[in-house]
């Protein structure tokens, strides 16, 4: 008898003809997510089985498949020899030892001397023989023994499905870079985005020394609890305290965010061009900020040629709050240490900027030698 963790998979079998590339992707997403813990990942026919490891790592093992995307659920269980004393031997851990059950058998094996309905009966009465209190319910039983007969001679045998994080394996829908804040949302966009098989890399902008070193060390640890997720390796940093100090000198106080902005997305396009991602993701919500216009996304987006993703788009601040405290990134969130935005931050931002006002006054800055000098400061921090 010998204990496994089985791991069944979500959408990736809708892939048809795909399916081996989208396999390969989610067994090497599951080896990164069980880094530094002894095991063995197996695959069978349709699922995946992780073993030989020790037993008080079954709990962190559990924990970090249940963040892997493309896991659909999951159990814990055993792994035996398909004869019904194996099987028994089993069935007696995982079943209640009183109260109300059922056993549940897959036959994936359909070569084998019982049909499901006579294995259900079979074990069934064994159980009720090693534990006289308990009772047999088919509707609504306490417990559950799930036998799995599968084709190689083996049997799974386990008690519990829990529910796997959905999605698609990261990897499996080209990458993207996250402009992340220490904000709320931000983190929320990455999730989203990754759950859907993005993967993710992160880019931070910093007005040091107006932001100090506790707000940048905030958002490396959000990357770094995001990347339970993503499984993503390092973040970068890029100073911007001399683009918000010109915009500030020279150009209309109503506009410093938007052109702040906008060289935020100039920089991160050059940045992901240069690691291969193909679109840009932020945490923008319609109408949450003044800069969160459709004037603001227009002006914006004029300056890049990538897509810019913004999963959150349609989600009130109350739902986006729901998913950072279960993703686990809101209590970092809200600690309060300043990013660059409210550096420098005007009274009255404007809410509908005309692209003509914003490029007439931009002309007053040396933009390209403004990038230039920013992507000059960019720094990479690793995760691990
Ligand atoms: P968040 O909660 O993600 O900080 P927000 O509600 O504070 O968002 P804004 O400050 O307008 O909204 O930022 C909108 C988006 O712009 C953010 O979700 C993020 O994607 C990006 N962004 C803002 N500030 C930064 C920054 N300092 N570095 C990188 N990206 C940023
Ligand atoms: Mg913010």
């Amino acid at each position: 008898m010998e204990k496994v963790i089985i791991i069944r998979y979500a959408e990736i079998h809708l892939k048809g003809k795909n399916r081996g590339y989208f396999e390969r992707i989610f067994c090497v997403n599951l080896e990164k997510s069980l880094k530094g813990i002894r095991h063995e990942l197996r695959r069978t026919s349709g699922r995946y089985l992780v073993a030989a490891f020790a037993d008080q790592d079954a709990d962190e093992i559990c924990s970090r498949i249940a963040r892997v995307f493309g896991v659909h659920s999951y159990s814990v269980g055993y792994r035996v020899s398909n004869d019904l004393d194996s099987i028994l031997e089993a069935a007696l851990v995982v079943c209640p030892k009183s109260g109300t059950f059922k056993v549940d058998t897959h036959r994936a094996d359909k070569k084998y001397p019982m049909t499901s309905p006579q294995l259900n009966a079979e074990i069934g009465a064994r159980l009720l023989q090693a534990h006289p209190s308990l009772r047999v319910d088919v509707h609504a039983p306490q417990g559950v023994v799930y036998l799995d007969i599968r084709e190689e001679g083996t049997a799974l045998v386990f008690g519990t499905f829990e529910e796997g994080a959905g999605g698609m394996p990261v990897g499996t829908s080209s990458k993207g870079v996250l402009l992340i804040s220490g904000g709320i949302d931000s983190p929320v966009a990455g999730y989203m985005m990754a759950k859907r098989g993005m993967e993710v890399e992160y880019l931070h902008f910093h007005s040091y020394p107006y932001t100090n070193e506790q707000a940048r060390d905030k958002v490396i640890e959000l990357a770094r609890i995001l990347s339970r997720y993503t499984l993503g390796e390092s973040i970068t940093t890029v100073k911007v305290t001399h683009i918000q100090e010109e915009i500030h000198k020279k150009c209309a106080a109503e506009l410093n965010v938007t052109l702040l902005r906008r060289f935020m997305f100039r920089i991160a396009e050059r940045i992901a061009k240069k690691k291969g991602a193909k679109c840009l993701i932020t945490g923008e919500s319609l109408g949450q900020v003044a800069s969160q216009t459709i004037e603001g996304i227009t002006s914006s987006n004029a300056v890049v040629t990538m897509p810019v993703l913004r999963p959150l788009i349609g989600f009130d601040k109350e739902e986006i709050i729901v998913r950072a405290k279960k993703i686990g990134t809101f209590e970092t969130s809200v600690l309060p240490y300043e990013d660059c935005c409210t550096v420098f931050l005007p009274e009255f931002p404007a809410i509908k900027p005309k692209l003509s006002f914003i490029e007439e006054e931009e002309k007053k800055l040396d933009v390209e030698a403004l990038l230039e000098e920013a992507l000059a400061t960019a720094e990479r921090f690793s995760l691990h």
